[in-house]
């Protein structure tokens, strides 16, 4: 894949909730591959850009583009089924049920079987057997993410960091292109925010593509590749982390607020 191959393009993006602009005409293009941050102030549009992109917000005006189709209000499931998908925190009710039945559930985002099927890599890959596939990319991921031994563990007994990588791991069961996470690391103490970020390299590493959306500039600026500064619903900045650092615009952003 060349350098300058978008998987994911962003045009012109706007979602307004009654009279309040949440995203004012956000463009960008995420590189095939590349570890991007997407940071900016509260209130700036974050969250609401990144639901917009993965279909759990239906924009105001704009497009989105993945992978060379328009995903534009498409519902989060069709999304995922293109190769998109975001995590989503471990519901109340699937603490019960141990770490493997939760990556072995309907992925997040997903409803009911039929949905499931539709996306599940057995289908992809033209594998009959269906549930013997889903059964062992879970295990897979459990490895990946050195989580294996805590296959049988109830989900809710969890630290909070295994919780993320189990939401990390939930995203990655269907095989996706690309992965949205919304600040993976809130709440999460730095040294298992240190093995996330370990984790998402080795996902980049494998080719996966990854936007983070966060908060806190800092862990941004140390590992990504690339930084898009959003404020007030705009795209503000938008360059390597060297390029973010010395741009005065951003550093009265998060000064004003
Ligand atoms: P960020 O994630 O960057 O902190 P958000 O996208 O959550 O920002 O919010 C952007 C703006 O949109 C804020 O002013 C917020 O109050 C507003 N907003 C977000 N979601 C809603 C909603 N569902 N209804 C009304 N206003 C909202
Ligand atoms: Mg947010």
């Amino acid at each position: 894949d060349s350098p300058t191959d978008v998987v994911l393009d962003v045009d012109s993006l706007e979602k307004h909730f009654g009279g309040i602009t949440a995203v004012d005409g956000a463009s960008f293009g995420i590189e095939r591959g590349e570890f991007t941050g997407l940071i900016g102030p509260n209130g700036a549009g974050k969250s609401t850009t990144f639901n917009c992109i993965a279909g759990t917000l239906s924009p105001s005006a704009g497009t989105v583009t993945f992978d060379d189709t328009d995903v534009t209000g498409m519902e989060p499931y069709q999304v995922a089924n293109q190769g998109l998908v975001r995590t989503f925190q471990i519901a109340r009710e699937l603490s019960e049920m141990t770490v493997l039945e939760n990556l072995m559930l309907a992925p997040p985002g997903q409803e009911g079987e039929k949905l499931w099927k539709a996306v599940t890599p057995g289908v992809r890959s033209g594998v009959v057997d269906q549930e013997y596939d889903v059964r062992e990319r879970a295990w897979e991921m459990l490895e990946f993410f050195d989580i294996d031994h805590l296959a049988r563990e109830q989900a809710g007994n969890l630290s909070g960091g295994q919780r993320k990588l189990l939401e990390l791991a939930r995203a990655l069961m269907t095989e996706p292109e690309m992965l949205l996470l919304d600040e993976p690391f809130a709440g999460v103490n730095p040294t298992l925010q240190n093995k996330l970020v370990e984790h998402l390299h080795d996902l980049i590493d494998d080719g996966y593509t990854v936007l983070i959306v966060e908060h806190d500039m800092d862990v941004i600026m140390n590992n990504c590749e690339r930084v898009i500064v959003m404020h007030q619903g705009q795209i503000l900045a938008d360059g390597t982390p060297a390029d973010i650092k010395g741009d005065e615009r951003v550093i009265d952003a998060y000064l004003g607020g």
